[in-house]
């Protein structure tokens, strides 16, 4: 049966470095952004060079209406295989007691309430032999203090939501994992203040370097797919050690 997968926060980053591989081993890939359409399209047109189906559809996971949308359009393509959540942001790196109520709600609404929905979706249209691979992070277990401490928090909750969501539905063949991404080269790092912080961090990670979007992707390829058979409720840190 072909894969279909859906990929949110697939315009950049670990997302497109996902969406990229999942094609080049024939899944039909549905990307969700959220507002920057050039970049969408050309990862978009990357995929398509593979030969595989692929659409791109303005999503933010916060809106459950959107979320529909997104998988509607993902249905389009085929019956849906996967469900790579992986849409996320921080907020400006910072001391636990400068926090904006307005920062803490951003990363709850997006890391916790978007991959609520997007997973609710997944589980409604699934049926056996799909699987869910959910992007948390080593903050979950770190803690991030003195940077993000509430997106580490809401990145412990992921993992919960792995492990309840991978019980509840591996009586219907549907597995769910995560992954724990480290420090990864990403924009996501400039988006919170510090475009440095891949470098700054090397000496710190017991590998000497931040790991780069493709590390994760393999990781995310292999836990959708057959060789990952037996494998749910698991959280892969992929961390250079850390
Ligand atoms: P990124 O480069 O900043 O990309 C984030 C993606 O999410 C973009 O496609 C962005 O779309 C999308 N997005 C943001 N807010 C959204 C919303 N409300 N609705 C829908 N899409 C939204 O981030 P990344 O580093 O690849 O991170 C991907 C995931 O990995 C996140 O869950 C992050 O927490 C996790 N992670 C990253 C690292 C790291 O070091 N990079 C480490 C551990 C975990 P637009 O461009 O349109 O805004």
């Amino acid at each position: 049966m072909a894969q279909v997968t859906v990929v949110t926060g697939g315009s950049r980053g670990i997302g497109a470095a996902t969406a990229r591989r999942l094609a080049r081993v024939g899944h039909h890939v549905a990307i969700g952004y959220r507002r920057d359409r050039a970049a969408a399209e050309s990862v978009l047109a990357e995929l398509r060079t593979t030969g595989v189906r692929a659409v791109a559809v303005a999503t933010d996971t916060r809106d459950p209406e959107q979320v529909v949308r997104l998988f509607d359009a993902a249905a389009a393509l085929g019956q849906i295989t996967g469900l790579v959540n992986n849409a996320g942001v921080t907020s400006p790196i910072g001391a636990f007691v400068d926090l904006d109520p307005a920062d803490l709600r951003h990363v709850v609404d997006v890391n916790l309430v978007g991959y609520v929905l997007c997973a609710q979706q997944a589980a409604r249209r699934m049926t056996t032999g799909a699987a869910i691979v959910n992007v948390s992070s080593a903050a979950a277990t770190l803690g991030s203090p003195g940077e993000y401490i509430h997106y580490a928090a809401v990145k412990a909750a992921t993992d919960t939501l792995t492990t309840g969501l991978a019980k509840e539905l591996a009586p219907r063949g549907i597995r769910v994992n995560a992954v724990a991404p480290g420090v990864i080269r990403t924009d996501i790092h400039a988006l919170s203040g510090q475009p440095d912080r891949p470098d700054r961090s090397a000496g710190r990670i017991p590998l000497g370097r931040a790991g780069e979007p493709d590390e994760v992707a393999g990781a995310i390829a292999w836990l959708l797919g057959p060789d990952a058979s037996y494998t749910t409720g698991a959280v892969l840190r992929i961390a250079g050690g850390l």
